[in-house]
């Protein structure tokens, strides 16, 4: 299996090092881990990812991505 990822940008950033640049498998599932691609952080699903990129930067995607976190660590 070739390592298929690709890297976007998340309006919220990493809890850990602050970089809005996050790398995801090129497959996109819904359950596809979302990784810093930084620091190489966990940082939330794409599933969740997605919901924060639709609602854009902003306390609402904050949260949302704090839930994320607290909820798969
Ligand atoms: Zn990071």
């Amino acid at each position: 299996m070739p390592d298929l990822s690709e890297d976007f940008r998340l309006p919220v950033g990493c809890r850990y090092c602050g970089s809005h640049r996050m790398r995801v498998s090129e497959v996109h599932n819904p359950d596809d881990k979302v990784f810093c691609a930084s620091c190489n952080h966990y940082v939330c699903l794409y599933a969740d990812a997605k919901q924060i990129l639709e609602k854009g930067p902003g306390s609402e995607s904050e949260a949302l991505l704090e839930e994320a976190a607290n909820r798969h660590s």
